[in-house]
């Protein structure tokens, strides 16, 4: 991007609430279920049918609010906002538009210079989503399960400057609406889905240029796209004399480009009127305080807490907490282990890749892990053997302590047996003593590996490289 223009960018997520049932009818929310076979009259806007407000939905999204500091309303109301979609039989969705849920509240994120960035959250409001239109062949259908499937509306203040900003935000978004259980965040299903408005102009200036909406972008890596050729083509607009449209425009994943949907609708198209067949939402203070304790360490918090409690770095503390279940496996076998470096080391680094991920489960209890990681702080074994024992973990439930001891796979650590096969090994490649001596220091390697593999793969791997230099620097040339 030029240094002389910076992009505005204020972010719109709908996160789908992770209720049983939608939020007016009793219809179940559970993904991936044949189509329209998730439908009542009530979701399907049928005349004569009536409402009847999902009471867990407005506290996930109280929920929402108090874990994003914002302000709770005591009173808030719902508006129903009109337009038609083939995928919205009502003809209309009820939303809030007047009055929402949650305001005023704010989400610290790290930004690309490396410093905190404040990103101030301005609403969060409760609505029900559409249906969905799959298209096959020549025809397009409709399936109408996701109808009144309960959605909160966050809308961030115009903070953030630049594509990765906004990943970041969108990521520690995630991870907390993951943390206090209100949505499971599901991109590829659809229920985290993201707008971003973005504008540019020039550095230093102090208003805004006019903006466009990137509609409906479902991944991290389209955000970042998207914002990159918006702020690009916007910038490319002004400086070729044009003026940027206010518009809606969508990210073409395949041409990697934003392409315009349509000129943008205004509150006026929407037709909002107060949604008559519906009571104000009313909270009380016991109620918020109700909610508020059921909101748990918060992501930042915990890595901040894994970090100093554990001795990790804090990029691993941040990975720890980015997969739901993860940080509660990890300190499950922390809790086990005198050597809660060498856990998180064998999680992220070796067992990971085996792991399901959304949300975290691992092929191996956390109590195996730790008894594993003991082991090899111990140095009871040697780091290849450990790598042995945990592929073996991976698909049968063994005691990696009992295996060890039982298959005579402890490390030996005993200089006298060491020192015999090194002995043996340089009588045996006076080839390799020799290019070490001449300056070729790889040649330990091979020397290295005649060792380890006469040891059966045993021998402590320090004491074996100590005793190996010894022996190569001391000059004796009887070996
Ligand atoms: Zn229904």
């Amino acid at each position: 991007m030029r240094s002389d223009y910076e992009a505005v960018i204020g972010l719109e997520v709908h996160a789908e609430l992770k209720t049983a049932t939608k939020i007016f009818c009793a219809c179940p929310t559970s993904f991936g279920a044949p189509p329209n076979t998730h439908c009542c009259p009530v979701c399907l806007g049928l005349p004569g049918t009536l409402p009847v407000l999902n009471r867990r939905a407005v506290e996930l999204a109280v929920i929402a609010g108090l874990a994003l500091d914002c302000e709770i309303a005591a009173l808030s109301r719902t508006d129903r906002k009109q337009y038609f979609y083939p995928d919205l039989p009502k003809g209309y969705q009820i939303s809030q538009a007047e009055t929402s849920i949650c305001r005023n509240g704010h989400l610290t994120v790290t930004a690309e210079d490396g410093a905190a960035r404040c990103v101030g959250i301005e609403r969060i409001h409760i609505e029900e989503d559409a249906g969905k239109l799959v298209h096959e062949g020549n025809e397009t259908l409709v399936d109408c399960n996701r109808c009144g499937v309960p959605l909160i509306e966050i809308v961030s203040r115009p903070d953030l400057r630049g594509g990765a900003e906004a990943t970041a935000y969108l990521k520690a978004l995630r991870e907390i609406l993951l943390a206090c259980g209100v949505s499971d965040c599901r991109m590829q299903e659809g229920s985290l889905r993201c707008d971003v408005n973005i504008s540019v102009r020039r550095s230093g200036e102090e208003t805004f240029g006019v903006r466009t909406e990137i509609k409906n972008i479902n991944s991290f890596a389209f955000v970042e796209k998207a914002i990159a050729y918006e702020t690009a083509r916007q910038i490319g607009v002004i400086e070729n004399g044009g003026a940027v449209v206010a518009e809606t425009r969508r990210y073409d994943e395949a041409r990697g480009e934003t392409v315009r949907m349509r000129v943008k609708e205004t509150a006026e198209d929407y037709r909002y009127l107060a949604e008559p067949d519906m009571l104000p939402i009313r909270l009380t203070d016991s109620d918020i305080a109700r909610l508020r304790a059921q909101i748990p360490e918060l992501p930042s918090a915990r890595a901040e807490r894994l970090e100093r409690e554990y001795g990790m770095t804090a990029e691993n503390a941040r990975i720890l907490v980015s997969e739901l279940g993860m940080a509660d496996y990890f300190e499950a076998g922390a809790k086990r282990t005198q050597y809660p470096k060498l856990l998180v080391n064998l999680l992220l680094s070796e067992l990971l890749r085996h792991c399901e991920a959304d949300p975290f489960v691992s092929p191996i209890r956390s109590e195996a892990l730790a008894e594993l990681a003991d082991l090899l702080g111990e140095r009871t074994v040697n780091s290849a053997t450990g790598k042995k024992l945990l592929s073996r973990m991976l698909t049968e439930d063994i005691s990696p302590r009992k295996v060890a001891y039982d298959e005579g796979l402890t490390q030996i650590t005993d200089a006298e047996t060491i020192g015999a096969w090194v002995d043996a090994t340089l009588t045996e490649l006076p080839r390799a003593v020799e290019d070490y001596r001449s300056g070729k220091s790889a040649a330990i390697k091979s020397l290295q590996g005649r060792v380890m593999a006469m040891s059966r793969g045993r021998a402590d791997p320090i004491i074996c490289e100590q005793l190996l230099l010894e022996k190569l620097k001391s000059g004796d040339k009887t070996i």
